[in-house]
């Protein structure tokens, strides 16, 4: 039998276009994902899983479905391979965002091509994805070529919950064995796509946590005729300014550091200067400034630097002539990856240093999970199946449900397909699509990495 890479360098030289199936099923497949509405809520997810098992079925591939209530039901497909290494998975999410039809140009749950891209709910965030995982299985059952590991294909419900027990809860805790695997692949990565090419690829390999805390002043309240020393607004907004002026110290990872080199080669200059600086610059205070230097320049590469608390909201008064009894303030916090809950919340009260100052937080309620390791056969593969192409670690400031499964200790990464910044701007709003170009681009590049991770 011949090797699978082997099979895959000689596909160029076979016929115009080798991957036309691959193509082809990426594209059918997104488009009958998207044409099934499961807005989250409900979801219902499992009208997505009955097609897909229907579809894989024709290709001789089987797949079990998990419920765990109602319609909430995710699919697992597995290829086996020789068991010498252990599985690889591919994961995506069945369910979307709800659309509002009124502002839209095209309805959101029919799938439309025009101008070079798939329009509809879903296309970027992520049944693109699904759809090239799905045809991707296919080809591999299709090729007959042997495998080191198995390729699981997992098509999750629930993503989009936000509701404090999600789906990947009930899963995990029920039946770890289904997506146990040593590496996975899911979205996040963000890669951009321009002019009809692939610019870059970033690979998602660590995600900051989220937390929210209100901060809560309390005093005597009384007429403003009478100025009093326990003040609740005055005393929250000292309180506001000391949080929102503080830096938390900088902590640099594999990931931050990895995509901050490519930064500085590939950066307009002031930013890559700046870049250079703050790599160049011993723990301490000259990176600390060098730090702040950039986070002036390029807020979105400061921001992956330290740890964040900012203020968001604030709720104080009602009368001008009247002192309010008490005042509040709403932060929202992103930890970096690895970052204990609980001694952030010690230091933002170090920071704000006023007994009097009443905290509630919301912190995770996963275990902090750090960096990916990118030193790694999978990361390896998403280089050497994109030459030419910068390929570089990316460390996202929101969160998904890959530190879910890096918890169990599978090495994730966020490898989704490639969009340009206006179709960035559309998830999870109106008129959301995805370059078709970019797709078919992205059917192969998938492809190509299974192959080189899980191919003899
Ligand atoms: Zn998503």
């Amino acid at each position: 039998m011949i090797p699978l890479l082997l099979l895959l360098l000689a596909a160029p030289l076979r016929a115009a276009d080798a991957d036309a199936d691959l193509k082809r099923d990426t594209l059918a497949h997104t488009k009958a994902l998207v044409a099934l509405d499961t807005s989250n809520p409900p979801g219902n997810e499992i009208i997505a899983a009955r097609y897909i098992e229907a579809a894989l079925r024709k290709d001789g591939i089987t797949s079990e479905l998990y419920t765990s209530t109602g319609t909430r039901t995710s699919l697992v497909a597995r290829l086996k391979g020789d068991g010498s290494k252990r599985p690889l998975l591919l994961m995506c999410h069945t369910d979307v965002v709800p659309a509002d039809p009124a502002g839209w140009k095209t309805p959101p749950f029919v799938p439309v091509e025009k101008d070079g891209y798939l329009y509809g709910r879903g296309t970027a965030d992520v049944k693109g994805m699904c759809g090239a995982q799905m045809a991707v299985m296919s080809w591999l059952k299709r090729t007959g070529a042997p495998l080191v590991r198995d390729v699981i294909f997992f098509a999750e419900a629930d993503e989009e919950s936000g509701a404090p027990v999600r789906h990947i809860d009930h899963l995990l805790r029920e039946r770890p064995d289904l997506v146990a695997a040593e590496f996975a692949i899911n979205e996040g990565g963000n890669s951009l796509w321009k002019d009809g090419k692939i610019r870059e690829v970033r690979v998602e390999a660590a995600e900051k946590e989220y937390m929210d805390l209100t901060l809560t002043a309390k005093g005597k309240p009384g007429h403003s005729s009478v100025p009093t020393a326990d003040n609740a607004l005055a005393r929250l907004a000292g309180a506001v300014a000391r949080l929102a002026a503080h830096e938390f110290p900088v902590a640099l990872n594999a990931v931050t550091r990895g995509f901050l080199e490519r930064q500085a080669e590939t950066g307009e200059p002031a930013v890559a200067a700046a870049v250079k600086a703050l790599l160049a610059a011993p723990a301490g205070p000259r990176r600390e400034r060098a730090a702040t230097a950039l986070a002036v320049l390029a807020p979105e590469l400061g921001a992956m630097l330290r740890d964040t608390v900012t203020p968001t909201m604030l709720k104080a008064g009602y009368k001008s002539n009247v002192i309010p009894a008490d005042a509040t303030a709403t932060f929202n916090a992103r930890l970096l990856p690895g970052r204990e809950a609980a001694d952030m919340i010690a230091d933002i009260k170090r920071v704000v240093g006023d007994p009097l100052i009443e905290f509630a937080f919301e912190p995770p309620t996963r275990k902090p999970v750090g960096a990916m390791p990118v030193d790694t056969d999978l990361f390896r593969a998403a280089v050497a199946a994109a030459p030419g192409v910068r390929v570089m670690p990316y460390m996202a400031a929101w969160t998904t449900d890959s530190q879910d499964i890096r918890g169990t200790g599978t090495i994730v990464y966020g490898i989704d397909p490639p969009m340009t910044r206006e179709d960035l701007e559309r998830v999870h709003g109106e008129d959301e699509r995805l370059p078709l170009a970019g797709l078919d681009w992205y059917a192969t590049y998938l492809r190509d990495i299974v192959v080189r991770t899980a191919g003899k």
